[in-house]
């Protein structure tokens, strides 16, 4: 067992920031940063899944997301963060300290940052792995730029895959939405506005089967789902919208969250209903979802965690 001032649980950029913020303030904290898989919930998070990076500021030639975080890494390592490359599988928020666990070793920690950010879902094909950063998108406002003047299309039939099908027409020449009913989710005016769009086609009764393309995506099969019609759509962008599930599991219970998952912070801050307890990035975050705004509110958690650890006698 071993005791650290702060521990914190993720490591995508909401966890970096907050890392570079209490290593800098002598706070000496461990992160806990996951394991290397193929999911956002690895080392590094979302970021670690995308290519180009053109809009966190500072970088004007644009970055590699991978590239981004191990920078982000070095300089949280630089000040003084330890880094633990494995998952927690349990926490005990309820006493001080609190604690948690990586399989049977325990962790002590007077405060706890958690960070564990969120997976966009996706459709389950072999092909996305493969084509994930290379024309298949999750975030229309990270990546619509780079599909100027192409055809493109969105799948999804919720508020999020009508918004950025409307956001993609900034770019692309045209934007197929697929949906696999006939009846959008979305709210009625984000659809009137949508469906209104020229750019825009839907596509009913419409599932994605696979993607084509080794390097890049060329193309997605597509199938009706009432007539059996299988066809190819010739799209160089396909943007999957189906919704996202923030990586709460280990706080079930513990931590207030609403139905859908996400942690509940208090309003303008980063404090959850667990004192000594401060939740940043994606994990509470499921309206900006930016590497920015979670860089930006690791900082807040940062800085509430150091003030509620001077309060407490903690030196
Ligand atoms: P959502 O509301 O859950 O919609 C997900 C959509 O994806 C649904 O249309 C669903 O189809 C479809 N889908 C789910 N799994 C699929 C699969 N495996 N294959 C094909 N299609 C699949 O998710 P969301 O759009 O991300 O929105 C999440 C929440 O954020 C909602 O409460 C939404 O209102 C809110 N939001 C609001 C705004 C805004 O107001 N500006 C913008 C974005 C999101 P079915 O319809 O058939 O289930």
């Amino acid at each position: 067992m071993s005791h650290h001032r702060v521990v914190i649980i993720g490591s995508g950029p909401a966890g970096l920031t907050a890392a570079i913020y209490t290593a800098r303030a002598s706070l000496a904290p461990l992160v806990i940063e996951g394991e290397p898989s193929s999911t956002s919930d690895q080392p590094g998070g979302q970021l670690m899944l995308t290519t180009e990076v053109e809009n966190f500021p500072g970088f004007p030639e644009g970055i590699m997301g991978p590239e981004l975080m191990l920078r982000m890494r070095e300089q949280a390592v630089r000040f003084g963060a330890e880094f633990l490359t494995a998952k927690a599988t349990k926490v005990d928020l309820s006493s001080s300290p609190r604690r948690v666990w990586v399989r049977d070793t325990e962790y002590t920690a007077d405060a706890v940052i958690v960070s564990t950010g969120a997976q966009s879902l996706m459709l389950g094909l072999d092909a996305e792995t493969r084509l994930l950063g290379h024309g298949l998108s999750t975030c229309a406002t990270c990546d619509g730029f780079f599909f100027r003047g192409q055809e493109i299309a969105v799948v999804g039939g919720g508020d999020s895959a009508i918004e950025e099908a409307t956001f993609l027409t900034k770019f692309a020449s045209k934007v197929t939405l697929i949906h696999r009913r006939d009846t959008l989710r979305a709210s009625k005016i984000m659809q009137d506005r949508a469906l209104s769009n020229p750019k825009i086609e839907p596509l009913w009764n419409t599932v994605v089967d696979d993607l084509l393309g080794t390097d890049r995506l060329e193309g997605a099969v597509v199938r009706n789902v009432v007539t059996g019609a299988v066809s190819t759509l010739p799209v160089t962008g396909l943007f999957v919208a189906i919704g996202h599930r923030p990586n709460t599991d280990l706080f079930k219970g513990i931590l207030d969250m609403e139905d859908s998952g996400y942690l509940v912070t208090r309003p303008g801050s980063s404090h959850t209903n667990v004192d000594g307890v401060f939740a940043c990035g994606d994990v509470q975050d499921h309206t900006y979802r930016q590497a920015i705004t979670a860089a930006g509110s690791g900082c807040m958690a940062a800085i509430d965690c150091e003030r509620w650890l001077e309060a407490h006698g903690s030196h």
